[in-house]
C-alpha cells in the first residue's frame, strides 16, 4: 500500500466535534476539534480541516468511520462504531498496557475496563445527569465568567476547597452563585467544582474497581487540576495525553483502517 492512504475517524460529540486522519501505518496525520457537536456545523468543519491538512477531498479517503453521540447523522461514512468500542481502541493505542479508562465528555462520563488482551471487558456510564460531566464544568465556568479551560488554573490557586454540597447541576449552580455573593474566592469555589466532578467520577470508578494502568480521556482530561485530584482520590497515577480529547476519533480512524484491511 502507498504511504498516502488516508482513513478518517469522526467523533460527533455532544459538546465538541473531533476528526482524525491516520495513514495505513495507523499514524496520526491530521486532527481537528471544534467546540460544538451534533447538529452544528462542527462535524463538517473538522472534516474539512483534516482533509485540507493532508491535501485531499472526501473521495480521496480510503475509508471512514463515525462515532459519538451524533454519529447517526452522517450517512456518508463507510462505518459507524459505538463510542465505547472507539474509546477502548483509541486508549489502547495512546496508552499501551492501559486497563482502566476514565472518559469524561460533554454529556456523559464512562469508565472502561480493558482486558490484558486490549479488548473492552466491561464499562459503567453516567449519561442521565449533567453532574460529573463537562457540561457541569461549563455551567460553572459561565458563572465565574471564564472559559472552561481556565478552571484548572483557578483550582490550582485555591487555598481552601469550598465544597459544593448539591449533587444536581441546577442547585449546584445556585450554590456557586451564593458562595460568590458571600465573598468566597473563585479559586476555592473552582476547587470545589472540580472536587464535585471527582467525587462523581470516583463513584463510577469504584463500581468497576481500579485496575492499573489508569488513563483519562475526553475533553475534561484537559483540566490538569481535576485530573490530579482524581488520581489522588483513586490512589493511582493517571496517564493522559495532550490529544486525549481525540481518543474516540482516533479509535474510529483505526477501526476504519482495520475494517478496510479485513474487507
Ligand atoms: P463530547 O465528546 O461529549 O462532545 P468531549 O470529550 O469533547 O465531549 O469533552 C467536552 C468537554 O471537555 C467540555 O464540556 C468541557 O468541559 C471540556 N473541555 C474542553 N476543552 C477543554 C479545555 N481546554 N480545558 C478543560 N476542559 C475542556
Amino acid at each position: 500500500m502507498s504511504a498516502d492512504a488516508y482513513y478518517l475517524g469522526l467523533d460527533v460529540g455532544s459538546a465538541a466535534s473531533k476528526a482524525v486522519i491516520v495513514d495505513d501505518a495507523g499514524e496520526i496525520r491530521a486532527k481537528a476539534v471544534y467546540p460544538a457537536g451534533a447538529g452544528t456545523p462542527g462535524p463538517e468543519t473538522v472534516v474539512r480541516q483534516v482533509l485540507d491538512e493532508v491535501g485531499i477531498e472526501r473521495d480521496g479517503l480510503v475509508a471512514s468511520c463515525a462515532t459519538g453521540y451524533g454519529r447517526h447523522l452522517f450517512d456518508w461514512t463507510d462505518y459507524e462504531m459505538s463510542e465505547l468500542s472507539c474509546h477502548a481502541k483509541g486508549a489502547v493505542r495512546l496508552f499501551p498496557g492501559v486497563r482502566t479508562v476514565i472518559d469524561i465528555g460533554g454529556q456523559d462520563a464512562k469508565v472502561l475496563s480493558i482486558g490484558e488482551d486490549g479488548k473492552l471487558q466491561s464499562f459503567v456510564m453516567n449519561d442521565k445527569c449533567a453532574a460529573g460531566t463537562g457540561r457541569f464544568l461549563e455551567v460553572m465556568a459561565q458563572v465565574f465568567g471564564c472559559d472552561v479551560s481556565d478552571l484548572s488554573e483557578f483550582d490550582r490557586q485555591s487555598t481552601q476547597v469550598a465544597s459544593i454540597s448539591s449533587t444536581c447541576t441546577v442547585f449546584a449552580e445556585s450554590e456557586v452563585i451564593s458562595k460568590l455573593a458571600s465573598g468566597t474566592p473563585i479559586p476555592d469555589i473552582a476547587a470545589g467544582v472540580d472536587s464535585s466532578v471527582v467525587e462523581r467520577t470516583y463513584g463510577l470508578v469504584k463500581r468497576l474497581g481500579v485496575v492499573p494502568k489508569v488513563a483519562m480521556t475526553g475533553g475534561v482530561a484537559l483540566n490538569g487540576a481535576l485530573r490530579e485530584r482524581l488520581a489522588e482520590r483513586i490512589g493511582q497515577p493517571i496517564m493522559t495525553s495532550e490529544i486525549s480529547q481525540f481518543n474516540g476519533a482516533l479509535g474510529a480512524a483505526l477501526y476504519a483502517l482495520e475494517k478496510h484491511a479485513r474487507a
